[in-house]
């Protein structure tokens, strides 16, 4: 029985990042040296999945990877990090998704993306996963295709009692009602929650107005993450958020942070079901804001053995 289950069925769920470095990007045609090459693990539900296993969860990742050298890597990446993954039956004959990057010390940068194996998980396979998704405690899904689908598995998870928590990124203007309905707790950033509502949100007050709109829409509950300032949190009835700040650092790489985050309150929700939502979310923004002090995004995702006692 898994106490989690992160479920990821966009483009971006399972990507591996083949990241160069070079003082410039090449001219077409060209070819130049760099002088740093690493392969990194990324992509939504994949993160969020990776940051709650590291926080003690037990977690399972359905989602497809290509059947080649990216995808075995990917497989032992989340054998690695306690990552349930099934008998293995993800793999498709098509590539994994890669993306390329192109970085300069400068900050620039250049990407190509393959999106590969992920865009072809069908309903029949997400039926194959639903002994997985029942047992759990919660699913968390992400948008990145394939809106029916990720429905499906949200109604999956709604009819059985198991907790949704839905992060609609990237965000798509007309996004499904049901999506709504079918979200215990709806976790998006300042440019989501701006796109969904269409209003502005740049700060805690305006913030504030989207939860109040998105929660309307009939989710159970809004977060809206706000990067260094924290989240603010809303609950059904209550028609008053809260903003939880989040602990002051200096950051050295916010990429992943909000995956981070979801991964952390997919663990406390899964763990702690009587605590306030509030609370839930100081504490994944506790563990965000460690992630935002290391290069990377998993790899820069905390385990709990580096986290303090109060956060347990
Ligand atoms: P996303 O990566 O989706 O844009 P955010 O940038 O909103 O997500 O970050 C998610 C969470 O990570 C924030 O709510 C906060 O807890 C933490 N965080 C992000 N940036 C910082 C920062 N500079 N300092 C401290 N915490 C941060």
């Amino acid at each position: 029985m898994f106490a989690l289950c992160a479920i990821s069925l966009s483009p971006h769920c399972c990507l591996s990042d083949l990241t160069s470095c070079s003082p410039r990007l090449p001219k077409e045609g060209e070819t130049i040296h760099g002088h740093n090459f690493f392969i990194g693990f990324g992509g939504k539900g994949a993160n969020q999945c990776v940051q709650a296993a590291r926080l003690g969860a037990k977690t399972a990742m359905v989602a497809k990877v290509g059947n080649d050298s990216f995808g075995d890597s990917y497989i032992q990446n989340f054998k690695d990090n306690g990552v349930y993954t099934g008998k293995h039956d993800l793999e498709t004959a098509s590539s994994s998704q890669i993306r390329a990057c192109g970085c300069l010390h400068a900050g620039e940068n250049a990407i190509v993306i393959v999106a590969g194996a992920n865009m072809m998980l069908n309903k029949e396979e997400l039926q194959d996963a639903l002994a997985a998704i029942t047992s759990a405690k919660v699913l968390v899904c992400q948008l990145e295709i394939s809106p029916q689908m990720s429905l499906r598995a949200l109604r999956m998870a709604q009819e059985n009692k198991v907790t949704t928590i839905f992060n609609p990124a990237p965000a798509i203007p007309d996004l499904d009602p049901d999506f709504y309905r079918l979200s215990d707790v709806f976790c998006c950033n300042e440019s989501e929650a701006e796109l969904l509502t269409g209003s502005s949100v740049n700060n805690v007050e305006e913030a504030r107005c989207a939860s109040r709109e998105l929660l309307r829409r009939g989710c159970g509950a809004v977060i809206i993450t706000l990067g260094a300032q924290g989240c603010v949190v809303l609950e059904a009835p209550e028609s008053t958020s809260k903003h939880v700040p989040t602990t002051p650092v200096s950051a050295v790489d916010t990429t992943g942070a909000g995956d981070s985050f979801i991964g952390a309150l997919a663990y406390y929700v899964a763990h702690y079901p009587a605590m306030r939502l509030e609370e839930v979310a100081r504490r994944a923004g506790q563990v965000a804001a460690v992630s935002v002090q290391s290069m990377g995004a998993q790899s820069s995702y905390p385990h709990k053995r580096d986290l303090g006692a109060e956060l347990f």
